[in-house]
C-alpha cells in the first residue's frame, strides 16, 4: 500500500476542508446504505457492481474524512499509522468519480432521506484536482480556458472569423461589443466546435424577434465546467474575468444558449464563487423561446418540422437548474408531434457526459448510454431534441457507437428556427 509525503496529505487534507460544507455531513449521517440510489445510476444499471452504487461511493469519502475530521477517526489513525489516503485509493477514486458518475444528481432523487450523493462524487473531483490526479483530458480543458479562453481550442482570432462568416448570412447587422444591451449572447462552450448551427439559429430567432442584443468581441464562451471539474478556484478566477467583460458592456441580462452546465454554473454557482452578486441576470435561451411563444412575437408554423420528436432534459437544466416546462413550450410550438420519454424532466437519464467528456473512459460511458437509449427508443421519435451541445455532441457520439441511423438529434433553436414561418 502506498504512502504519500506530508506534502500530499496536506493537500488533500485542505481539498476536503474547501469542499465539504458543513450542510453536507449530515448526509453521513443519514446514508442508511439502503441501496434505492443504484437503481436511479445509469452506470449502476449497466453493470451492477456493489463499489458502483452512489452511497457505497459516498461512503469512500466518508471513511477518509472520519480519518481526519472525528475524534474516533484521529485516535484511530493514530495508533494504526495508516495514512489519509492511499495513492491506489485515490486512482480509485479517478475511476469511480470520472469513469463511473456523470454528477447527473439522479441517485439523489431515488434516496429516501435526499442525501445528495453526486456532491460526495464532486468531492473526490476537488481532491483530484489538488492532488493533480484528474484525466488529462479533462485537465486540457481547464488549461485551454487559461491560455486561449475556451475549452475546446476556439482561440479570439477564431471567434472573430466566426462572427464575420455568420453575419455574411444575414441581411441585419449582428451588434457585436454594443453597449448597454437588453441581452449578451454567450455561445454555448461546445457550440462553436461542434454545432455551429445551434448558434446560427438562435442569431436568426433574436434577428427575427427584433432582440435588443450584442455578442462580445471578448467573451465567446461561459464555460462552467471548472465547477465540475472542482477547480473551483480557478473557477471562480475565470468567472470573476468573465463577470468584468459583462459589466463593461453594461448588458442587462446574459443569454446561455445551448450550454447546460453555462447556464447552471451562471444561474446558480457564479455569485457564490467570486462571493457578490453578479450584477446583471441570466436567462436560458428555452425561456425567451417559451416567451416568444407565449407572448406571440415570432409566428410558427408546425408543418416545416413535420417529424416525430422527443426532447432530452440535460441534467444541468432539468434536475439541477429547473429549466423544465420551457423547453416544452417551445419545442409543441415548433414541431408535429412530441412525445415523451419514459423518464422525463427532472427523472430524465443523464446523456453520460455530465458537461464533460471524459476521453479516458468513452468504454464505461458508451456501455451506460444503453439506457438512455432505451428511453429513446420506446418513444419511436425519429428526431431527439436537447437544448445542450455537449448533450448534443455525446448524442452524436453515441448513435455512431450503437449504429443508430435512423434517428437524428437537433438543437431546440434549430428546430424553433426552421418553425418560423
Ligand atoms: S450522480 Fe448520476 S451518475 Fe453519479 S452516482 Fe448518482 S446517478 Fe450515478
Amino acid at each position: 500500500m502506498a504512502k504519500m509525503g506530508l506534502e500530499y496529505e496536506e493537500k488533500i487534507k485542505r481539498a476536503f476542508i474547501k469542499a465539504i460544507d458543513r450542510s453536507r455531513l449530515s448526509y453521513f449521517k443519514y446514508c442508511m446504505r439502503a441501496g434505492s440510489c443504484a437503481y436511479a445510476c445509469h452506470f449502476w444499471l449497466v453493470d451492477p457492481r456493489h463499489e458502483l452504487v452512489p452511497g457505497i461511493k459516498g461512503k469512500r469519502v466518508e471513511d477518509v474524512f472520519k480519518k481526519e475530521f472525528t475524534i474516533l477517526g484521529k485516535l484511530k489513525k493514530r495508533i494504526t499509522g495508516e495514512p489519509l489516503i492511499t495513492i491506489e485509493e485515490l486512482k480509485k477514486w479517478v475511476e469511480l468519480a470520472y469513469g463511473y458518475c456523470s454528477l447527473c444528481d439522479r441517485c439523489m432523487l431515488a434516496c429516501p432521506y435526499s442525501v445528495e450523493f453526486p456532491p460526495l462524487t464532486l468531492y473526490m473531483r476537488v481532491v483530484l484536482h489538488e492532488a493533480g490526479l484528474t484525466p488529462e483530458s479533462v485537465k486540457k480543458q481547464v488549461e485551454n480556458e487559461f491560455t486561449i479562453d475556451h475549452p475546446y481550442g476556439i482561440t479570439k482570432e477564431d471567434w472573430l472569423k466566426i462572427i464575420d462568416e455568420i453575419q455574411s448570412k444575414f441581411d441585419e447587422e449582428i451588434p457585436v461589443d454594443k453597449k448597454g444591451a437588453k441581452y449578451l449572447l454567450i455561445p454555448g462552450k461546445r457550440s462553436l466546435k461542434d454545432n455551429i448551427e445551434s448558434f446560427i439559429s438562435t442569431i436568426e430567432i433574436l434577428l427575427k424577434a427584433n432582440e435588443d442584443f450584442t455578442l462580445s468581441s471578448d467573451l465567446w464562451s461561459g464555460c462552467m465546467s471548472t465547477y465540475d471539474i472542482g477547480a473551483w478556484d480557478e473557477m471562480a478566477q475565470l468567472t470573476r474575468k468573465r463577470t468584468q467583460i459583462i459589466r463593461n458592456l453594461e448588458a442587462k441580462t446574459i443569454i446561455m444558449t445551448n450550454d447546460a452546465c453555462g447556464y447552471y454554473g451562471w444561474r446558480w454557482l457564479a455569485d457564490k464563487a467570486i462571493k457578490e452578486r453578479l450584477g446583471f441576470g441570466v436567462i436560458e435561451i428555452s425561456e425567451l423561446l417559451a416567451d416568444y411563444v407565449k407572448r406571440k412575437v415570432i409566428k410558427l408554423d408546425k408543418s416545416k418540422n413535420d417529424f416525430v420528436a422527443t426532447y432530452h432534459d440535460p441534467c444541468h437544466l432539468a434536475r439541477k437548474g429547473g429549466i423544465v416546462d420551457e423547453p416544452r413550450v417551445a419545442i409543441t410550438a415548433s414541431v408535429k408531434e412530441h412525445r415523451e420519454m419514459p423518464h422525463h424532466g427532472i427523472y430524465s437519464i443523464c446523456c453520460t457526459a455530465g458537461c464533460l467528456q471524459v476521453d479516458e473512459y468513452q468504454d464505461t460511458r458508451v456501455k451506460a448510454f444503453k439506457v438512455k437509449l432505451d428511453e429513446i427508443l420506446a418513444t419511436k421519435a425519429n428526431v431527439v431534441i436537447t437544448n445542450c451541445d455537449e448533450c448534443f455532441y455525446t448524442f452524436k457520439r453515441m448513435f455512431d457507437e450503437y449504429n443508430v441511423k435512423d434517428i437524428e438529434i437537433k438543437s431546440i433553436t434549430e428546430v424553433f428556427a426552421d418553425a418560423i414561418s
